[in-house]
Protein backbone atom coordinates (compact mmCIF):
# COMPACT_ATOMS: atom_id res chain seq x y z
CA UNK A 1 0.00 0.00 0.00
CA UNK A 2 1.57 3.60 -1.21
CA UNK A 3 2.65 5.55 1.96
CA UNK A 4 -0.16 8.57 1.07
CA UNK A 5 -3.07 5.88 1.69
CA UNK A 6 -1.59 4.59 5.02
CA UNK A 7 -1.80 8.14 5.91
CA UNK A 8 -4.81 8.65 4.73
CA UNK A 9 -6.71 5.75 6.02
CA UNK A 10 -4.79 6.56 9.65
CA UNK A 11 -6.46 10.44 9.35
CA UNK A 12 -9.71 8.80 8.21
CA UNK A 13 -9.49 6.39 11.16
CA UNK A 14 -8.15 8.68 13.62
CA UNK A 15 -11.22 11.15 12.80
CA UNK A 16 -13.54 8.55 12.73
CA UNK A 17 -12.74 8.03 16.78
CA UNK A 18 -12.91 11.13 17.17
CA UNK A 19 -16.40 11.38 15.93
CA UNK A 20 -17.56 8.62 17.81
CA UNK A 21 -16.00 9.84 20.77
CA UNK A 22 -17.91 12.99 20.28
CA UNK A 23 -20.92 10.85 19.88
CA UNK A 24 -20.84 9.46 23.34
CA UNK A 25 -20.26 13.33 25.14
CA UNK A 26 -23.40 15.26 25.39
CA UNK A 27 -22.99 18.87 24.24
CA UNK A 28 -22.28 19.74 28.39
CA UNK A 29 -19.50 16.87 28.77
CA UNK A 30 -18.24 18.52 25.39
CA UNK A 31 -18.28 21.53 27.40
CA UNK A 32 -16.81 19.98 30.15
CA UNK A 33 -13.72 18.61 28.18
CA UNK A 34 -13.19 21.73 26.37
CA UNK A 35 -12.85 23.51 29.40
CA UNK A 36 -10.50 21.31 30.94
CA UNK A 37 -8.35 21.61 28.18
CA UNK A 38 -9.01 25.38 28.20
CA UNK A 39 -7.09 25.77 31.92
CA UNK A 40 -3.83 23.59 31.47
CA UNK A 41 -1.52 26.46 32.24
CA UNK A 42 -3.12 27.73 34.87
CA UNK A 43 -3.55 24.47 36.64
CA UNK A 44 0.42 24.18 36.13
CA UNK A 45 1.00 27.50 37.68
CA UNK A 46 -1.50 26.98 40.69
CA UNK A 47 0.27 23.92 41.15
CA UNK A 48 3.96 25.22 41.09
CA UNK A 49 2.36 27.98 43.83
CA UNK A 50 1.22 25.01 46.27
CA UNK A 51 4.15 23.17 46.47
CA UNK A 52 6.24 26.10 46.78
CA UNK A 53 4.50 26.47 50.23
CA UNK A 54 6.09 23.68 52.66
CA UNK A 55 3.28 22.18 54.45
CA UNK A 56 4.58 18.80 56.03
CA UNK A 57 2.06 17.49 58.57
CA UNK A 58 3.96 18.84 61.79
CA UNK A 59 4.53 22.61 60.05
CA UNK A 60 1.18 23.51 61.23
CA UNK A 61 1.49 26.98 59.73
CA UNK A 62 2.53 25.74 56.01
CA UNK A 63 -0.65 23.59 56.33
CA UNK A 64 -2.69 26.35 56.84
CA UNK A 65 -1.56 28.56 54.22
CA UNK A 66 -2.18 26.22 51.63
CA UNK A 67 -5.73 26.09 53.46
CA UNK A 68 -5.66 30.28 52.73
CA UNK A 69 -4.38 29.75 49.37
CA UNK A 70 -7.10 27.00 48.72
CA UNK A 71 -10.20 28.25 50.31
CA UNK A 72 -10.86 31.79 47.83
CA UNK A 73 -10.78 29.18 44.76
CA UNK A 74 -13.89 27.19 46.22
CA UNK A 75 -15.64 30.19 47.61
CA UNK A 76 -15.37 31.90 43.71
CA UNK A 77 -17.15 28.41 42.94
CA UNK A 78 -19.98 29.27 45.08
CA UNK A 79 -18.89 27.17 47.64
CA UNK A 80 -19.59 28.24 51.23
CA UNK A 81 -15.78 27.71 53.12
CA UNK A 82 -14.67 27.16 56.11
CA UNK A 83 -11.49 25.72 58.25
CA UNK A 84 -12.03 23.62 61.31
CA UNK A 85 -9.13 24.01 63.99
CA UNK A 86 -7.40 20.54 64.84
CA UNK A 87 -6.28 22.13 67.78
CA UNK A 88 -7.63 18.68 70.03
CA UNK A 89 -5.60 16.45 68.18
CA UNK A 90 -2.22 18.91 67.47
CA UNK A 91 -2.64 19.17 64.31
CA UNK A 92 -3.42 22.02 61.62
CA UNK A 93 -6.97 21.84 60.90
CA UNK A 94 -9.53 20.95 58.08
CA UNK A 95 -10.89 22.56 54.98
CA UNK A 96 -14.68 22.28 54.86
CA UNK A 97 -16.34 23.46 51.45
CA UNK A 98 -19.93 23.01 50.93
CA UNK A 99 -22.08 23.58 47.77
CA UNK A 100 -25.46 22.18 49.02
CA UNK A 101 -27.94 21.37 45.74
CA UNK A 102 -29.77 25.06 45.16
CA UNK A 103 -32.90 23.59 43.95
CA UNK A 104 -33.11 21.87 47.54
CA UNK A 105 -32.76 18.69 49.39
CA UNK A 106 -32.50 15.81 47.04
CA UNK A 107 -33.40 17.84 43.64
CA UNK A 108 -29.59 16.90 42.43
CA UNK A 109 -29.16 13.30 41.84
CA UNK A 110 -25.91 12.06 44.11
CA UNK A 111 -24.86 14.10 46.75
CA UNK A 112 -20.90 14.04 45.86
CA UNK A 113 -18.20 13.79 48.55
CA UNK A 114 -14.44 15.00 47.43
CA UNK A 115 -11.67 14.56 50.13
CA UNK A 116 -7.50 15.05 49.98
CA UNK A 117 -5.45 16.19 52.41
CA UNK A 118 -3.19 19.74 52.05
CA UNK A 119 -0.19 17.88 54.14
CA UNK A 120 2.76 16.34 52.80
CA UNK A 121 5.69 14.17 54.50
CA UNK A 122 8.31 16.52 53.55
CA UNK A 123 8.60 19.24 57.02
CA UNK A 124 10.24 22.09 57.01
CA UNK A 125 13.81 20.73 57.64
CA UNK A 126 13.49 18.83 54.71
CA UNK A 127 15.83 19.55 51.87
CA UNK A 128 13.70 19.15 48.78
CA UNK A 129 11.13 22.30 49.11
CA UNK A 130 10.86 23.53 45.74
CA UNK A 131 8.58 22.77 42.36
CA UNK A 132 10.96 22.37 39.27
CA UNK A 133 10.09 21.46 35.81
CA UNK A 134 12.06 18.84 34.40
CA UNK A 135 10.95 18.99 31.04
CA UNK A 136 7.24 19.72 29.12
CA UNK A 137 5.45 17.11 30.86
CA UNK A 138 7.49 15.94 34.31
CA UNK A 139 7.73 18.01 37.36
CA UNK A 140 9.11 17.66 40.69
CA UNK A 141 8.50 18.78 43.69
CA UNK A 142 7.23 18.13 47.44
CA UNK A 143 3.60 16.62 47.17
CA UNK A 144 3.44 17.26 43.89
CA UNK A 145 1.85 14.05 43.31
CA UNK A 146 1.17 13.59 46.64
CA UNK A 147 -1.38 15.37 46.82
CA UNK A 148 -1.18 18.89 45.86
CA UNK A 149 -1.14 17.39 42.00
CA UNK A 150 -4.66 15.84 43.19
CA UNK A 151 -5.90 19.39 44.40
CA UNK A 152 -5.76 20.75 41.41
CA UNK A 153 -7.47 18.14 39.53
CA UNK A 154 -10.34 18.02 42.10
CA UNK A 155 -10.07 22.27 41.57
CA UNK A 156 -10.01 21.62 37.61
CA UNK A 157 -12.80 19.15 37.25
CA UNK A 158 -15.26 21.58 39.78
CA UNK A 159 -14.39 24.80 37.93
CA UNK A 160 -15.31 23.19 34.37
CA UNK A 161 -18.51 22.08 35.71
CA UNK A 162 -19.16 25.50 37.29
CA UNK A 163 -18.12 26.85 33.59
CA UNK A 164 -20.75 24.33 32.10
CA UNK A 165 -23.37 25.15 34.48
CA UNK A 166 -23.41 21.95 35.86
CA UNK A 167 -22.73 22.88 39.71
CA UNK A 168 -25.68 25.14 39.46
CA UNK A 169 -27.12 21.42 39.63
CA UNK A 170 -25.38 19.68 41.76
CA UNK A 171 -24.70 18.72 45.54
CA UNK A 172 -20.63 18.99 46.50
CA UNK A 173 -19.00 18.53 49.43
CA UNK A 174 -15.59 19.04 49.78
CA UNK A 175 -13.40 17.66 53.08
CA UNK A 176 -9.33 18.26 52.96
CA UNK A 177 -7.50 16.87 56.16
CA UNK A 178 -4.55 18.60 57.05
CA UNK A 179 -2.88 15.68 58.63
CA UNK A 180 -3.36 13.05 56.26
CA UNK A 181 0.47 11.96 56.63
CA UNK A 182 0.56 11.50 60.35
CA UNK A 183 -2.74 11.44 61.49
CA UNK A 184 -3.68 13.32 64.52
CA UNK A 185 -5.04 11.18 67.49
CA UNK A 186 -8.03 10.33 68.23
CA UNK A 187 -9.06 9.58 64.60
CA UNK A 188 -13.01 9.52 65.56
CA UNK A 189 -12.07 13.88 66.27
CA UNK A 190 -9.44 14.01 63.61
CA UNK A 191 -11.91 12.26 60.79
CA UNK A 192 -15.12 13.77 61.89
CA UNK A 193 -16.05 16.14 59.38
CA UNK A 194 -15.27 13.52 56.52
CA UNK A 195 -17.41 11.02 58.33
CA UNK A 196 -19.56 14.11 58.51
CA UNK A 197 -18.94 14.50 55.32
CA UNK A 198 -20.16 10.94 54.00
CA UNK A 199 -23.31 10.73 56.10
CA UNK A 200 -24.67 13.07 54.08
CA UNK A 201 -23.42 12.11 51.21
CA UNK A 202 -23.97 9.14 48.26
CA UNK A 203 -20.93 8.92 46.96
CA UNK A 204 -17.30 9.59 47.21
CA UNK A 205 -13.85 10.41 45.44
CA UNK A 206 -10.54 10.47 46.93
CA UNK A 207 -8.15 12.38 44.91
CA UNK A 208 -5.24 11.10 45.80
CA UNK A 209 -2.97 10.09 43.44
CA UNK A 210 -4.44 8.03 40.17
CA UNK A 211 -2.24 4.49 40.24
CA UNK A 212 -0.72 4.12 36.84
CA UNK A 213 1.51 1.30 36.02
CA UNK A 214 3.21 0.72 33.02
CA UNK A 215 1.51 3.34 31.37
CA UNK A 216 -1.49 1.40 32.44
CA UNK A 217 -4.38 4.01 34.70
CA UNK A 218 -5.99 1.90 37.46
CA UNK A 219 -9.32 2.01 39.38
CA UNK A 220 -9.23 1.78 43.18
CA UNK A 221 -12.15 0.21 45.20
CA UNK A 222 -10.38 -1.02 47.48
CA UNK A 223 -7.13 -0.51 50.13
CA UNK A 224 -5.93 -1.89 53.41
CA UNK A 225 -6.10 -0.51 56.64
CA UNK A 226 -3.60 0.09 59.12
CA UNK A 227 -2.49 -0.99 62.47
CA UNK A 228 0.08 -1.05 65.01
CA UNK A 229 1.08 -3.05 67.67
CA UNK A 230 3.60 -3.51 70.54
CA UNK A 231 4.65 -6.64 72.14
CA UNK A 232 6.14 -6.12 75.56
CA UNK A 233 7.95 -9.85 76.94
CA UNK A 234 9.08 -10.20 80.61
CA UNK A 235 11.47 -12.69 82.23
CA UNK A 236 13.67 -13.66 85.24
CA UNK A 237 16.99 -12.13 85.27
CA UNK A 238 20.15 -13.22 86.56
CA UNK A 239 23.57 -15.44 85.69
CA UNK A 240 23.11 -16.39 82.28
CA UNK A 241 24.46 -20.20 83.53
CA UNK A 242 21.32 -21.35 84.77
CA UNK A 243 19.12 -20.05 81.43
CA UNK A 244 17.01 -22.16 80.42
CA UNK A 245 16.91 -23.85 84.15
CA UNK A 246 13.47 -24.43 86.40
CA UNK A 247 14.30 -21.24 88.15
CA UNK A 248 15.84 -19.28 85.39
CA UNK A 249 13.42 -20.34 82.40
CA UNK A 250 13.70 -18.88 78.95
CA UNK A 251 14.09 -14.78 79.76
CA UNK A 252 12.45 -12.54 78.10
CA UNK A 253 14.67 -12.13 74.84
CA UNK A 254 13.29 -15.68 73.65
CA UNK A 255 10.07 -15.09 74.51
CA UNK A 256 9.96 -12.85 72.26
CA UNK A 257 11.45 -14.81 69.75
CA UNK A 258 9.17 -16.80 70.04
CA UNK A 259 6.00 -14.89 69.66
CA UNK A 260 7.95 -13.06 66.27
CA UNK A 261 8.83 -16.89 64.90
CA UNK A 262 4.99 -18.29 65.57
CA UNK A 263 3.76 -14.58 64.11
CA UNK A 264 6.18 -15.78 60.91
CA UNK A 265 4.96 -19.24 60.33
CA UNK A 266 1.09 -18.90 61.44
CA UNK A 267 -0.36 -16.07 60.20
CA UNK A 268 0.17 -15.67 56.30
CA UNK A 269 -3.49 -15.57 55.04
CA UNK A 270 -4.56 -13.59 51.28
CA UNK A 271 -4.09 -9.41 51.84
CA UNK A 272 -2.72 -9.75 55.30
CA UNK A 273 1.29 -8.06 55.90
CA UNK A 274 2.60 -7.72 58.90
CA UNK A 275 5.92 -6.22 59.74
CA UNK A 276 8.12 -5.98 62.68
CA UNK A 277 9.92 -2.41 63.24
CA UNK A 278 11.51 -2.40 65.86
CA UNK A 279 12.78 -4.94 68.66
CA UNK A 280 14.48 -4.01 71.38
CA UNK A 281 15.93 -6.61 74.26
CA UNK A 282 18.11 -6.76 77.41
CA UNK A 283 18.25 -5.62 81.02
CA UNK A 284 16.92 -2.88 80.36
CA UNK A 285 14.89 -2.15 77.09
CA UNK A 286 13.35 1.09 76.18
CA UNK A 287 10.97 2.79 73.37
CA UNK A 288 11.17 5.93 72.72
CA UNK A 289 8.27 8.35 72.64
CA UNK A 290 8.11 8.87 69.08
CA UNK A 291 8.14 5.13 68.47
CA UNK A 292 11.11 5.41 65.75
CA UNK A 293 13.91 4.13 68.25
CA UNK A 294 15.04 3.55 71.80
CA UNK A 295 17.70 2.00 73.96
CA UNK A 296 18.37 -1.12 75.26
CA UNK A 297 21.36 -2.76 77.71
CA UNK A 298 22.70 -5.65 78.33
CA UNK A 299 25.53 -8.32 79.25
CA UNK A 300 26.34 -11.61 77.48
CA UNK A 301 26.30 -13.37 80.94
CA UNK A 302 23.00 -11.88 82.26
CA UNK A 303 19.73 -13.52 81.18
CA UNK A 304 17.46 -10.66 79.74
CA UNK A 305 14.20 -9.70 81.57
CA UNK A 306 12.67 -7.64 79.22
CA UNK A 307 12.23 -7.51 75.37
CA UNK A 308 9.48 -4.91 73.18
CA UNK A 309 8.66 -5.53 69.63
CA UNK A 310 6.61 -2.98 67.59
CA UNK A 311 4.88 -3.37 63.98
CA UNK A 312 1.94 -2.84 62.04
CA UNK A 313 -0.22 -5.31 60.36
CA UNK A 314 -2.45 -4.03 57.25
CA UNK A 315 -5.66 -6.10 56.61
CA UNK A 316 -8.41 -5.82 53.73
CA UNK A 317 -11.73 -5.90 56.20
CA UNK A 318 -12.48 -5.17 59.76
CA UNK A 319 -13.26 -8.75 60.13
CA UNK A 320 -9.78 -9.83 58.97
CA UNK A 321 -8.61 -7.23 61.53
CA UNK A 322 -10.63 -9.42 64.41
CA UNK A 323 -9.39 -12.88 63.19
CA UNK A 324 -5.72 -11.67 63.13
CA UNK A 325 -5.41 -9.79 66.45
CA UNK A 326 -7.03 -12.90 68.54
CA UNK A 327 -4.67 -15.35 66.41
CA UNK A 328 -1.80 -12.68 67.57
CA UNK A 329 -3.23 -12.95 71.70
CA UNK A 330 -3.61 -16.64 71.20
CA UNK A 331 0.12 -16.84 70.06
CA UNK A 332 1.34 -14.66 72.69
CA UNK A 333 -0.62 -16.48 75.91
CA UNK A 334 1.54 -19.28 75.00
CA UNK A 335 5.13 -18.26 76.94
CA UNK A 336 8.10 -20.49 77.25
CA UNK A 337 9.32 -21.36 80.85
CA UNK A 338 9.34 -18.31 83.02
CA UNK A 339 8.76 -15.71 80.86
CA UNK A 340 5.13 -13.70 80.14
CA UNK A 341 4.26 -11.52 77.55
CA UNK A 342 1.64 -9.16 76.20
CA UNK A 343 0.12 -7.70 73.39
CA UNK A 344 -1.30 -4.48 72.84
CA UNK A 345 -2.84 -2.76 69.53
CA UNK A 346 -3.32 0.51 68.50
CA UNK A 347 -5.50 3.00 66.79
CA UNK A 348 -6.16 1.84 63.47
CA UNK A 349 -6.62 3.38 60.13
CA UNK A 350 -9.54 1.63 58.57
CA UNK A 351 -10.05 -0.73 55.30
CA UNK A 352 -12.01 0.07 52.29
CA UNK A 353 -12.82 -3.45 51.23
CA UNK A 354 -13.88 -4.40 47.79
CA UNK A 355 -17.56 -4.37 47.57
CA UNK A 356 -19.79 -3.82 44.63
CA UNK A 357 -20.41 -0.37 45.26
CA UNK A 358 -17.32 0.78 44.78
CA UNK A 359 -17.17 -1.56 41.64
CA UNK A 360 -20.40 0.09 40.18
CA UNK A 361 -18.54 3.83 40.76
CA UNK A 362 -15.55 2.59 38.80
CA UNK A 363 -18.20 1.03 36.32
CA UNK A 364 -19.61 4.56 35.77
CA UNK A 365 -15.66 5.72 35.52
CA UNK A 366 -15.29 3.34 33.31
CA UNK A 367 -18.41 4.89 30.58
CA UNK A 368 -16.80 7.77 31.34
CA UNK A 369 -13.65 6.73 30.27
CA UNK A 370 -14.94 4.91 27.12
CA UNK A 371 -16.56 7.98 26.00
CA UNK A 372 -13.76 9.88 26.49
CA UNK A 373 -12.37 7.36 24.06
CA UNK A 374 -9.80 6.21 26.90
CA UNK A 375 -9.29 2.87 28.09
CA UNK A 376 -11.26 1.28 30.74
CA UNK A 377 -9.22 1.15 34.05
CA UNK A 378 -8.93 -1.87 35.91
CA UNK A 379 -9.17 -2.43 39.53
CA UNK A 380 -6.09 -1.91 41.25
CA UNK A 381 -4.87 -4.92 43.36
CA UNK A 382 -5.85 -3.74 46.92
CA UNK A 383 -2.19 -4.89 48.28
CA UNK A 384 -0.39 -1.53 45.89
CA UNK A 385 -2.44 0.93 47.83
CA UNK A 386 -1.42 2.38 51.26
CA UNK A 387 -3.86 2.81 53.79
CA UNK A 388 -5.59 6.15 53.50
CA UNK A 389 -8.43 8.61 54.46
CA UNK A 390 -11.00 7.03 51.13
CA UNK A 391 -11.51 4.11 53.90
CA UNK A 392 -13.64 6.37 56.23
CA UNK A 393 -15.89 7.46 54.04
CA UNK A 394 -16.14 3.85 51.93
CA UNK A 395 -17.57 2.77 55.47
CA UNK A 396 -21.17 4.85 54.36
CA UNK A 397 -21.02 5.45 51.04
CA UNK A 398 -19.50 4.01 47.46
CA UNK A 399 -15.73 5.01 47.07
CA UNK A 400 -13.06 5.51 44.77
CA UNK A 401 -9.63 5.89 46.56
CA UNK A 402 -7.09 7.91 43.95
CA UNK A 403 -8.71 9.87 41.41
CA UNK A 404 -6.46 12.46 41.51
CA UNK A 405 -2.73 13.45 39.27
CA UNK A 406 -0.15 10.67 38.51
CA UNK A 407 3.00 10.26 38.97
CA UNK A 408 6.22 8.36 40.99
CA UNK A 409 8.36 8.88 43.70
CA UNK A 410 5.74 9.93 46.07
CA UNK A 411 7.01 10.06 50.27
CA UNK A 412 10.72 10.55 48.79
CA UNK A 413 12.71 13.19 46.98
CA UNK A 414 12.32 11.89 44.08
CA UNK A 415 9.02 12.93 43.58
CA UNK A 416 7.60 13.69 40.40
CA UNK A 417 4.05 14.42 38.46
CA UNK A 418 3.16 13.53 35.42
CA UNK A 419 1.53 17.43 34.11
CA UNK A 420 -0.61 15.73 31.36
CA UNK A 421 -2.52 13.79 33.82
CA UNK A 422 -3.62 16.37 35.21
CA UNK A 423 -6.13 16.93 31.99
CA UNK A 424 -6.95 13.50 31.36
CA UNK A 425 -7.87 12.90 35.18
CA UNK A 426 -9.63 16.52 35.71
CA UNK A 427 -11.66 15.77 32.74
CA UNK A 428 -12.51 11.65 34.04
CA UNK A 429 -13.87 13.56 37.51
CA UNK A 430 -15.63 16.29 35.78
CA UNK A 431 -17.82 13.79 33.87
CA UNK A 432 -17.95 11.26 36.84
CA UNK A 433 -19.14 13.94 39.11
CA UNK A 434 -21.67 15.33 35.96
CA UNK A 435 -23.22 12.01 35.60
CA UNK A 436 -23.34 11.20 39.35
CA UNK A 437 -25.67 14.26 39.21
CA UNK A 438 -27.71 12.43 36.84
CA UNK A 439 -28.55 9.22 39.22
CA UNK A 440 -31.11 9.70 41.40
CA UNK A 441 -30.18 10.28 44.91
CA UNK A 442 -30.09 7.34 47.46
CA UNK A 443 -30.87 3.76 46.20
CA UNK A 444 -28.06 1.32 45.24
CA UNK A 445 -25.57 2.48 42.86
CA UNK A 446 -24.92 -1.03 42.17
CA UNK A 447 -28.67 -1.15 41.18
CA UNK A 448 -28.28 2.21 38.81
CA UNK A 449 -25.66 1.74 37.25
CA UNK A 450 -26.43 0.02 33.75
ZN1 LIG B 1 -1.36 11.26 50.27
Amino acid sequence: MKPIHVLYLSVLFLSLNLASQAQHLDPTETKLVQAVDSQQQQAIDFLRQLVEINSGTKNLEGVRTVGKTLMPHFEALGFKVRWVPMDQVQRAGTLVAEHPCPEGDGKCGKRVLLIGHMDTVFEKESPFQHFKMIDDHIASGPGTDDMKGGLVVMLTALQALKSAVVLDHADVKVVLSGDEEAAGHPLDIARRDMIEGAKNSDAGLEFEATARVNGVFYGSTARRGSITWRVEATGQTGHSSGVFGPEMGYGAIYELARILDTFRTQLPEQYLTYNVGLVLGGTTAQVNAQETGGDATGKPNIVAPSAIAIGDIRCISSEQVERVEKKMRDIVAGHVAKTDAKINFYEAYPAQSPNQENRALLKLLNQVNSSLGQPEMPELDPMKRGAGDSAFIAQYIPTLAGTGSSGSGDHSAAEKIDLSSIPINSKRAALLIYRLTKLPEGGKLSEQVR
